[in-house]
């Protein structure tokens, strides 16, 4: 069978299987893959980082296996849509407890398919697991129909019904697989609709262990539809179906889903691209912020959308901020294994790390200087890269305003405050930022001036991790809509209001009495 996509397949090679330490069983990894709808015959290897034995191969979806999905999804949906409230929270709740119970078999997936660290993947299942509780908790705040007010409150019953959009359409990345996978999907169906995923073809393995714990859990095994293949084809076939597209990746791609979804007037939300900065003022807390742009940079080798790629630093504390940031980055253990000790894995590809190592080689040709790392780490796996930080960087440099997706900063040095918000506002990007000061009031009055959809004070990624209930999403490139809190449920209903018109013998005076 052909093999298509970023994936390699070849003979099992015992130095690099590291599916033999761990607890991936190939059959059953391979029995996951019967959840693809596919009739093409067609399969794609599924390589790792790590273990370079393949898995298992995914059969490959074409269009017309979308359409198929979509059918499935849409009568599976009636049904669903007229449970309770409560029948769906519990079916969340008991998706919560799977979460937490199976979580080495997640962990030892997610960093075979990925390469990250593992601590990376643990984060991963957590948030998924505290995801599912926030929104199997709050599920009757945001569900529940509201009576409201009508101008003659004695003649009309007015209340607002929250209905299910239908089948949403999600298409995912590849650098939070688990997370992706599901964290905006169970809100979708928590609001009663169905979903038809499209995961990224490199790590399809952790999205169909993630379809088969929904089964588990209790959600009718129609309602979640996963197909495979290459973006533009599968991906396209999904925009061209759904009611509602959720789409998380580049912004290149997010605007082509955009138009795609105008195009059939449908909505959608976008999670898209950052070039994130992180401010540390005069007064900050040096050694904190030091340690907190640690894991603010290099979390997930820099694969992620939220960490730091830009840090101004005050004038007064540069010097005292880049020793430490050096020195703790420095004492990062790297590496592409199943250990905990790890505390940067893997990027995920050869392409990945070929634009990482363009971003560096290019600023370092005009005239960037590295701070520490920059290299390419084959002994350790075959793409590790070192955590970089670049001082120097300049407007003609690639990094210095193209997103990397990579372990690599550049450090600024700034002299006033209204000089840092300017230049954290630079650019296309809105996403996250992080401000890091003693005077949590002034971090706070600084963080209204800057145009990012999350800003965290003394914090990389509170607003998002931190709270489930506070949305999260960008401004202008970098996206629109929101995940999380009331918004990422409420984006996948309808409001329906319905008036109810009171009859009487006799028209009562208007403004007689109050809302019965
Ligand atoms: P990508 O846009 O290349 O791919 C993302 C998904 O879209 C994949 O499933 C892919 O197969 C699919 N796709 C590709 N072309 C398509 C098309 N024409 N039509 C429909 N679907 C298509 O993104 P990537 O490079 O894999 O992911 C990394 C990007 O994702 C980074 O820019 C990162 O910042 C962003 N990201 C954002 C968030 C967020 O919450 N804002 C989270 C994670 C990643």
């Amino acid at each position: 069978t052909p093999a298509s996509g970023p994936t390699t397949d070849g003979p099992a090679d015992p130095e690099h299987d590291s599916t033999a330490a761990y607890g991936l069983d190939r059959a059953y990894v391979s029995g996951l893959t019967r959840r693809v709808v596919s009739t093409t015959g067609e399969t794609a290897a599924v390589a790792s980082p790590i273990g370079r034995t393949p898995l298992a191969h995914v059969p490959q979806s074409s269009p017309a296996d979308v359409a198929e999905a979509f059918a499935r999804a849409r009568r599976a949906q009636k049904s669903w849509a007229a449970t309770s409230i409560d029948e769906r929270a519990a079916a969340l709740l008991r998706l919560h407890d799977l979460l937490l119970d199976r979580q080495d078999e997640l962990i030892d997936l997610v960093v075979w398919e990925s390469g990250k660290a593992r601590k990376d993947a643990y984060l991963e299942v957590a948030h998924l697991a505290l995801t599912a509780r926030y929104y199997a908790r709050t599920a009757h705040e945001h569900l529940d129909s509201v009576r409201v007010g009508g101008m003659f409150p004695v003649l009309t019953r007015a209340e607002v019904n929250r209905i299910p959009k239908g089948v949403v359409g999600i298409i995912s990345p590849w650098n939070y697989p688990l997370s992706m996978a599901l964290c905006d999907g169970m809100p979708a169906l928590l609001a009663g609709n169905a979903v038809v995923s499209k995961p990224d073809a490199q790590t399809m393995l952790t999205a169909l262990l993630a379809a088969q714990l929904l089964d588990e859990a209790g959600f009718p095994p129609e309602l979640w539809q996963v197909v495979a293949g290459p973006g533009p084809e599968v991906g396209g076939a999904i925009v061209a179906h759904a009611d509602y597209v959720c789409f998380t990746g580049s912004t290149a791609t997010g605007r082509k889903i955009a138009q795609g979804c105008a195009d059939r007037l449908i909505g959608c939300s976008l999670e898209l691209g950052g070039k994130n900065p992180m401010l540390v003022l005069r007064d900050a807390d040096v050694q904190r912020a030091a340690e907190g742009a640690t894991r603010a940079v290099f979390s997930n080798a820099g694969q992620l959308c939220v960490s730091m790629e830009r840090l101004f630093v005050a004038d007064q504390v540069y010097d005292r901020f880049v020793d430490a940031f050096v020195s703790r980055t420095q004492a990062m253990t790297l590496g592409a294994s199943h250990e905990w000790s790890v505390d940067m894995g893997s990027l995920i590809s050869q392409a990945q790390l070929e634009t990482v190592t363009a971003h560096v080689e290019d600023a370092v040709a005009k005239g960037a200087h590295v701070l520490t790392g920059g290299r390419h780490r084959p002994d350790l796996g075959p793409y590790v890269f070192e955590p970089t930080i670049l001082e120097g960087v300049s407007a003609d440099m690639e990094c210095f305003g193209t997103e990397t997706f990579g372990p690599v900063v550049s450090i600024y040095r700034f002299h006033s405050e209204d000089e840092a918000v300017d230049r954290a506002n630079d650019g296309q990007y809105g996403l996250n930022a992080s401000i890091w000061t003693r005077d949590a009031a002034r971090g706070r009055a600084i963080a209204r001036r800057i145009a990012c959809g999350t800003v965290n004070v003394n914090e990389a990624y509170g607003a998002t991790f931190g709270s489930l209930g506070a949305p999260m999403g960008g401004m202008r490139e970098s996206g629109m809509g929101r995940r999380q809190g009331a918004e990422g449920i409420l984006r996948y209903t309808e409001s329906q209001s319905v008036a109810t018109q009171r009859l009487m013998p006799i028209a009562p005076m208007f403004g007689m009495s109050e809302e019965t």
